[in-house]
């Protein structure tokens, strides 16, 4: 199955992805994660990535097309994958067309996670995240068992620093809004929009994406 997951930012993307991606059996593709990575292992693309990141604007669409359609032909999406956070405008949609068109792969789902704004605010200032194995958290909402320790690998959590600065957090809000919302009509258009309550728990809205998905 080859699945896109949307949403704003802190709407439970990321969460929702790794549940999926388990239950199914794919690869989890995360942009951000992958960004993430780079810049703490300071390679080129971190380089290039860190400082739009931290204002919270998108990273340019060449660095970032590229990004995935290399990791698109890897052996570990013949099966399918879960895609979480690109594309996020209309030329990444359109690029994603293309490069899985040249993969002779078709998308067969796009999961909209909807959330209002306010509480998106209160999900990103108290997420909590493990550097190590990537599970997320959240202060109040998810805590780890022990405090500041990750549940399953034992890792110090972090916070993100795009989490911090309440002006890129506003940022982030405002290009969602702008650049990657309209791809929910492009989407719904091709008859392959899913959208979830994402104001659910955690396990309500995994299952509700599952009584979507079937059993594939
Ligand atoms: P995204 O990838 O969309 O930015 P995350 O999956 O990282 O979102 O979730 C953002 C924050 O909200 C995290 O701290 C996470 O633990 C928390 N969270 C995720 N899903 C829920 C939920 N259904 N209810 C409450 N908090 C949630
Ligand atoms: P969120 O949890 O806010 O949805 P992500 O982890 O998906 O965030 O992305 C974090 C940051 O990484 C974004 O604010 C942006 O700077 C960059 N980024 C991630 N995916 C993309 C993308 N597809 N195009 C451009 N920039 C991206
Ligand atoms: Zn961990």
């Amino acid at each position: 199955m080859n699945i896109l997951i949307m949403g704003p930012p802190g709407a439970g993307k990321g969460t929702q992805a790794e549940l999926i991606a388990a239950a199914y059996g794919i690869p989890h593709i995360s942009t951000g994660d992958m960004f993430r990575e780079a810049v703490a292992k300071g390679t080129e693309l971190g380089k290039k990535a860190q400082e739009y990141m931290n204002a919270g604007m998108l990273v340019p669409d060449e660095v970032t097309i590229g990004l995935i359609a290399e990791r698109l032909t890897r052996s570990d999406c013949e099966r399918g994958f879960l895609m979480d956070g690109f594309p996020r405008n209309i030329k990444q949609a359109e690029a994603l067309n293309n490069i899985l068109s040249d993969l002779h792969k078709e998308l067969d789902f796009v999961i909209n996670i909807y959330v209002p704004n306010e509480i998106l605010v209160d999900r990103m200032t108290g997420r909590l995240t493990c550097p190590e194995c990537k599970t997320v958290y959240h202060r109040t909402f998810q805590p780890p068992r022990q405090e500041g320790i990750c549940d399953k690998c034992g890792a110090s959590l972090q916070q993100r620093s795009d989490d911090t600065a309440v002006e890129t957090v506003r940022n982030r809000l405002e290009v969602y809004e702008k650049e990657t919302n309209p791809l929910l009509d492009y989407y719904q258009k091709r008859n392959l929009l899913v959208n979830i309550d994402g104001q659910q728990s955690r396990e309500q809205v995994f299952a509700s994406i599952k009584a979507h998905l079937g059993r594939a």
